[in-house]
């Protein structure tokens, strides 16, 4: 699948819509997602054109992906969850429900999460 520079984090990357920003370098930005699923629910992108976790784990430089998972540490950590605990997602196709184009990891937190998944029937 073909990169969509027009895809909402595209956007957000370039600066076309806005961002509630928790942390940013080189490699990756960190916002809160605009409708959160967790009293804590931040997002990291990747600041390189990437459609999926996939896509991102085939053809990202080693830089790159070590930068990428140090900021979601460092998102993480400025979003206070590291004490109490936290939960990463990646939503990776179609059968994960990848809406959104551009790779990106979810971060919750805030209470206690449940269950991973609901088990299969219920
Ligand atoms: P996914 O299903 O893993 O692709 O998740 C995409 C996420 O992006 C959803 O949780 C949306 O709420 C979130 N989202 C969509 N548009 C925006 C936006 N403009 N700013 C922040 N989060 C967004």
């Amino acid at each position: 699948m073909a990169y969509d520079r027009t895809n909402i984090f595209a956007r957000i990357l370039r600066g076309e819509l806005p961002a509630k920003k928790i942390y940013e370098d080189e490699y990756a930005l960190a916002f809160h997602d605009i409708r959160p699923l967790a009293p804590v629910h931040g997002l990291v992108i990747p600041k390189g054109e990437y459609v999926s976790f996939h896509d991102f784990a085939a053809k990202a430089a080693p830089a790159e992906l070590a930068g990428f998972f140090r900021a979601v540490g460092k998102a993480a950590k400025l979003l206070g969850v590291t004490d109490d605990g936290f939960r990463l997602l990646v939503n990776n196709g179609a059968d994960a429900h990848q809406e959104v184009p551009h790779f990106h990891v979810h971060i919750f937190g805030g209470k206690s999460l449940g269950p991973m998944l609901p088990r299969s029937g219920d």
